[in-house]
């Protein structure tokens, strides 16, 4: 038998209506990321992939089709339950970086953890480590700079070691070297079974994804 997948997205449609005026934001999108795989997502601004990345974290309710996470579907179902699913099975690592300003870092994973009611939970010790962040565990998030901020939110967007992490951005504004180790830190993950969908502009995080899918008008682009 086939492995389940991290993330499937089922021809997926997603409709705005503003002023008399219908956008078709996403026409039958459909994607696969297998655990330990990285598919990045890219597009030009208004392709749809902001639209995308909500409908597969369960934020937003396609129109049509369905998201299945670890194999159990998202869509379709009452928002606590939405909830309960995203708790439990997917990272969100956002542009916003995750992370509440007057918390500490250790604060903030212990917050996205308590939400993650289910055991088998990465320590916190062990999450800091792994974003290279032990020293900085009291540190407020408002104290971080722009690499530590990437790396604290990243260990918030896996402090319930989800089956998949949906990252928007996750190098954007950060130079170089920083980028780098983002992306090993992303890789590392994804090596240890998570599956990962990277919405991105950046050549380098393109250049580590398995594979790339390219959004055109709310579409898969051949
Ligand atoms: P991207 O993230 O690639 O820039 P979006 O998913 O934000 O694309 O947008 C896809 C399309 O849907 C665009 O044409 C955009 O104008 C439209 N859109 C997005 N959000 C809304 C909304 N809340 N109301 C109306 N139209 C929207």
């Amino acid at each position: 038998m086939d492995k389940v997948a991290a993330l499937e997205a089922q021809d997926l449609y997603r409709f705005y209506r503003a002023g008399g005026e219908e956008t078709l934001a996403l026409r039958g999108v459909s994607l696969t990321v297998a655990p330990g795989e990285v598919l990045a997502v890219v597009g030009p601004s208004g392709s749809g992939k902001s639209t995308l990345l909500s409908c597969l974290a369960g934020l937003d309710e396609p129109a049509g089709g369905r998201v299945l996470v670890g194999g159990e579907q998202l869509t379709h179902r009452p928002e606590a339950d939405r909830a309960r699913i995203r708790a439990r099975r997917i990272g969100v690592l956002m542009q916003t970086r995750n992370l509440v300003a007057h918390l500490t870092v250790a604060q903030n994973i212990r917050l996205a953890q308590q939400l993650n009611l289910e055991s088998g939970v990465l320590g916190r010790e062990e999450l800091l480590e792994g974003v290279g962040l032990r020293d900085r565990a009291n540190a407020y998030a408002s104290e971080l700079s722009g690499g530590e901020l990437a790396r604290a939110g990243l260990a918030v967007a896996l402090a319930n070691t989800p089956d998949v992490l949906l990252a928007d951005e996750p190098t954007g504004e950060l130079d170089g070297a920083v980028e780098t180790s983002i992306l090993e830190l992303l890789r590392a993950r994804a090596t240890a079974g998570t599956g990962l969908l990277i919405v991105t502009h950046s050549p380098a995080v393109v250049r580590v994804a398995d594979s790339v899918i390219h959004l055109r008008d709310g579409q898969v682009a051949a």
